[in-house]
Order: structure tokens, then sequence, then C-alpha cells
């Protein structure tokens, strides 16, 4: 193959996609799925009307693209996968977006599932025993697992600062410049430097919360690491947007920046 046929191939291949994607996004929205995702998915009844449909759209694609799996004896239904899905999607709003590129399949279990984990204890101690899980992805292995109870619980209560499909998919987000280190793909140097600045100082008082105890609004999980609390941002964010722009406002706007979304404005946060 020539270099010319080399650098050609991809863009054929680009524009393919970006054709079979304009297709899948201007299709007919079936009635019944859109039923189902306004009563499982409280947030997207508040979305303005515009969003709401680039919402749908995004969703056809997803499902066109990502295979859904279900494990423990989950009969997978579409209510399962428009209710995942949805909410997937509301990641990618907005934005340029290649669609979770490094996922190829969502593993759902009924409930709480469990995993053999080997945890670092202190020194050269390591424990090792069975975890309870609601959700899990990685880097290399191409799939999300979820619970169905907590992504069905989760979409139903849009305020309570959790929700674990938000969670997983913003891991995804994180892989998208090819690191896990709790930074997605940002558009500009002068972007990746602010961040940076911010979500340093932001971790380290997190950090700093968790040894003294003082009570937070992140999610305290977040202290983990970097990935785990860019996870716990993306939450708040949506979650708890207002509570989230007065006790951060700098890690607010750089969360607005990036997903170039002000959930302020149409949460359901202030009203509970
Ligand atoms: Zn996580």
């Amino acid at each position: 193959m020539s270099i010319f046929e080399r650098l050609r191939f991809p863009v054929i291949f680009g524009l393919l996609k970006e054709q079979r994607r304009r297709r899948l996004r201007t299709q007919p929205f079936p009635e019944k799925w859109l039923a189902t995702i306004k009563r499982n998915v409280l947030f997207s009844r508040r979305l303005p009307p515009n969003d709401q449909g680039e919402l749908l759209g995004h969703v056809q694609v997803f499902l066109g693209e990502k295979r859904f799996e279900g494990c423990g004896g989950l009969q997978l239904t579409d209510e399962v996968c428009l209710t995942i899905a949805s909410q997937a999607c509301l990641l990618l709003l907005h934005r340029e977006t290649d669609y979770f590129p490094h996922l190829l399949t969502i593993l759902v279990y009924p409930s709480t599932y469990m995993v053999d984990e080997t945890r670092h204890v202190e020194g050269p101690l390591w424990s090792e025993g069975k975890t309870a899980r609601l959700g899990e992805t990685g880097r290399r292995l191409g799939t999300l697992v979820l619970a169905w109870d907590a992504a069905k619980s989760g979409a139903a209560d849009p305020c309570d600062g959790k929700n674990v499909v938000l969670h997983e998919f913003a891991h995804q987000l994180d892989y998208e410049n090819g690191t896990e280190d709790g930074a997605p793909l940002l558009a500009t140097r002068a972007q990746q430097l602010s961040w940076q600045r911010v979500m340093r100082i932001e971790f380290a008082s997190l950090r700093a919360a968790e040894e003294t105890g003082v009570p937070t609004l992140l999610d305290i999980y977040g202290a983990t690491n970097p990935a785990e609390f860019f996870a716990v941002c993306v939450e708040a964010f949506f979650e708890r947007p207002r509570a989230l722009r007065a006790r951060h406002p700098r890690l607010y706007a750089e969360l607005q920046t990036y997903f170039r979304q002000d959930p302020a404005l149409f949460s359901a946060e202030a009203e509970k």
C-alpha cells in the first residue's frame, strides 16, 4: 500500500463512519423508546428542547455502535439499553464526539455483583477477597460493567450527587487522551494547563478533607486518585451543579468549559 493510500483510507473510513452516524441520528426515534426515556431518566425531561433532540440522536448512534450483554441472569430489554444509553449520552451533548471510542460492550448485571480483588493494606501487606461493585470499566478492556438496579435508581434521582452510569462513562472520557490521568481530551494547551492547575488544587483539598474527616460535597471516594476524582466531579457536575458552582467555582468552570454545558440551568437540585 502506498503512503497516499495509507493516508486516504483513514479519511474514507472516517467519512463513512460520519455518514453512518448522521443516518442513525436522523432516523425517526420510536415513540415507545421516547416514553421509556422520559419515564426512567428524569433529567431528560428538563433538558432544553434542542438538547433533547440532540440527546436522542446520540442515543441512536450509541445503540447502533455499542453491544449490550445481560449477565448474571439479566434479560436485556429496550428499557435497560435506553436507560443506560441516554444517561451516557448526556456527556456527549454540544461537543464533537467519537462516541466513547475505546468502548465496545456494556455488560449489565441485575444488581451489585461480586469480584475477586487484591487490596494493598499497608507496607508489604495485601488482602485478598471478594468485593461488591455497582460498576467498573478499564482503559484496555473495551467493556464497561453496570448493575442495572443502580443504573435505574441513578436515573430516577437526578440530584442526589450519585450516578454510576455518569461515573463509569466519565472514565471512558478520561481514556480519550490515551491515559487514565483524570483529564479528558482537551482542545488547547491553555485548556490543559488550566485544567491541571485547578484539578491539582481541588484534588489536594479533597485528600486533605479525607484525612481530617471534614464533610465534603464531592464523594470522598474521589480522593482515591485523579481518575476517580474526575469521575466523582462529573457526577457532582450533573447531579449537584448549583452546590458545586457555589462551593467549587473554579472546578465548575473547568467542567463547564469542557462539557459546553451548564447543568445548573436545567437541574432539579434547588427544588428538592
Ligand atoms: Zn471509578
